[in-house]
């Protein structure tokens, strides 16, 4: 049965899950469901953890977002999630709470999901904010992709094992990854370009086809 499955057909019916203590988990939201998946779940609690093939850290205020994780005891079950290999992705304010060290989130601590220095604000403030057109390693298709940049951080440094997805002009990585997290600096889920949720979605059915060959 498995390999006559196309890629895309378990991620559809995989339950994605969006954090949403914060940010714009609605917008990450809207995109699954107009790409066809059946099931996108917010994640209010830790225990809606145990029930997610793939994670969403939806962009917002990382100092919010990690006081939130860390009132609501979410810390635990996040890195028990990412210790059993779940397709992450965090997108700005979410791209922050999973770095290794993140430069202003103070007295807040990232959750070391992928091997990333951030500094938040790193282009400056609200007024700084910009929009540009982004060449993406692994989309499907080649054509530019428009990132949107909202007071987003900047990644200052990248660990061996992590892959850059793609650069600013100034060659400031702004989409990485590593194993099965990505991080994203800019805002997909702001546009109607549904090829970086598709290569998360991908990320996903690769890991629960690894799961049914496992069984
Ligand atoms: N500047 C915000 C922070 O530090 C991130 C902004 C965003 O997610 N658009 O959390």
């Amino acid at each position: 049965m498995v390999n006559i499955l196309s890629t895309n057909e378990p991620a559809l019916k995989a339950k994605i899950g969006i954090l949403a203590l914060q940010g714009d988990f609605q917008e990450h939201s809207s995109i699954l469901c107009s790409m066809g998946c059946s099931s996108v779940i917010e994640v209010r609690l830790p225990e809606h953890l145990n029930d997610i093939d793939g994670l969403i850290i939806p962009g917002g205020e990382s100092t919010t977002i990690s006081k939130l994780i860390e009132n609501y005891d979410f810390t635990t079950s996040l890195e028990d999630y990412y210790k059993e290999n779940n397709p992450i992705w965090g997108t700005c304010a979410g791209s922050i709470v999973i770095a290794k060290s993140a430069v202003g989130l103070e007295p807040w601590k990232p959750l070391n999901f992928i091997d990333i220095s951030i500094q938040r604000n790193g282009y400056g403030r609200q007024l700084d904010s910009f929009q540009t057109s982004l060449t993406i390693n692994k989309l499907t298709s080649k054509s530019a992709f428009e990132g949107i940049f909202i007071r987003a951080p900047k990644i200052i440094s990248v660990g061996k094992g992590v892959e850059i997805l793609s650069v600013l002009d100034n060659q400031d990585p702004v989409a990485v990854q590593q194993k099965n997290v990505l991080a994203t600096t800019f805002h997909p889920e702001l546009t109607r370009d549904f090829r970086f949720h598709q290569l998360f979605l991908d990320l996903v059915s690769k890991k629960l086809l690894d799961q049914i060959q496992d069984e």
